[in-house]
């Protein structure tokens, strides 16, 4: 679902943030000459866009999407930016995207480092491997496994591991996923047990995640009546080392096609530069499988004012470069960025 407008602040609180965020063009023209988007006293990007009554395909085949005048504006750099300025964009993925850049936020913030991860030690694989990775807080849980966590998240564990104790005892629980375990099984936080509902329904949810919790949370949403976290990672009788690789032998992460989405939506509106900003923010994330499979396929648009921003830096109008010189120095500008957030995140 593809929307252009700014969202309601009642009713999408968090689709309003994203798009805050990340989906407003501008401000540029006479406010902002000196905006990237702006050449020869336009906007490259044909921002501001027209209102819109109903989205429709224009002669050439491409979507026109519904701009209402609805008076809702967005500030920035003092500027008040309406409708006509939101680039287009799914809210599903916007506001899974944004989720993703604050749980991030939020755990650096915490300082704390290294990812929740459940190892069962009764694997005769290299523990002792982990043992030497992970250098957070680590307790040895009954239910045979090792639980490095953080603080913040160990409700989380136990619920995780409780449910897990659910499937083990009752078999009624096993038919349900963890995602959808609440539907029937009710979370007694005093008694740090689940209990099965006795009436009423509720609709579970997973938070947002990254790291190992992100594909942990990924297979959570398929298996029923795990009894062990091992139990989670064996795939077709493998058992993987950790939840990133069991996903990807499931063909849940084959190609990375949710950020080829992303970065395909934000270039309808964003620079070159605005798009090496967010590829690096998708490669800090961890998540993706092959960062150079999503460099090939993006490298024209992450490269896209390359020529403009060169032949200033030279002072040279006339200057040409090859495609591949242009690439060149768009992965150099990326390197460059990665560099800086590192040193920034510590
Ligand atoms: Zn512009």
């Amino acid at each position: 679902m593809i929307s252009a407008e700014i969202p309601d602040k009642e009713s999408n609180p968090l689709a309003l943030v994203a798009v805050e965020n990340y989906m407003i063009h501008g401000p540029c023209g006479d406010a902002n000459k000196n905006s990237p988007c702006m050449h020869k006293g336009k906007c490259q990007k044909h921002f501001p866009k027209k209102f819109v009554k109903t989205t429709i395909v224009d002669d050439e085949g491409y979507p026109v999407y519904r701009r209402w005048d609805t008076g809702a504006f967005i500030e920035k750099k003092g500027v008040k930016l309406n409708n006509l300025f939101v680039a287009p964009y799914n809210r599903n993925l916007l506001t899974k995207f944004d989720a993703h850049i604050n749980a991030k936020i939020y755990d650096q913030h915490r300082s704390v480092k290294g990812y929740f991860n459940l190892i069962p030690i009764t694997e005769n694989w290299q523990v002792r491997d982990y043992h030497s990775t992970w250098r957070t807080n680590k307790l040895f849980y009954p239910d045979k496994c090792l639980v490095t966590s953080l603080e913040s998240i160990a409700v989380t564990q136990t619920k995780l591991i409780e449910w897990m104790k659910c499937n083990d005892e009752y078999p009624q629980a096993r038919s349900l996923t963890y995602s959808n375990f609440p539907s029937k099984w009710v979370w007694n936080a005093t008694e740090r047990k689940w209990t099965e509902r006795k009436n009423g329904k509720c609709i579970g949810r997973i938070y947002f995640a990254y790291g190992e919790k992100y594909y942990l949370r990924m297979l959570l949403n398929l298996f029923k009546g795990a009894i062990s976290c091992a139990y989670i990672r064996a795939i077709n009788g493998v058992i993987h080392p950790i939840f990133k690789d069991a996903c990807y032998s499931l063909g849940l992460l084959d190609d990375g096609k949710e950020w080829n989405v992303c970065l395909d939506e934000a270039s309808v509106w964003a620079s070159g530069s605005q798009l090496q900003q967010l590829f690096v923010t998708i490669l800090l994330l961890n998540e993706v499988v092959s960062p150079t499979d999503l460099w090939r396929t993006n490298a024209v648009k992450l490269s896209e004012d390359m020529a403009y921003i060169l032949k200033r830096k030279m002072g040279m109008q006339a200057a040409r470069f090859s495609d591949e010189q242009l690439q060149n120095h768009a992965l150099i500008e990326i390197e460059d960025l990665l560099k800086k957030r590192r040193e920034n995140n510590g």
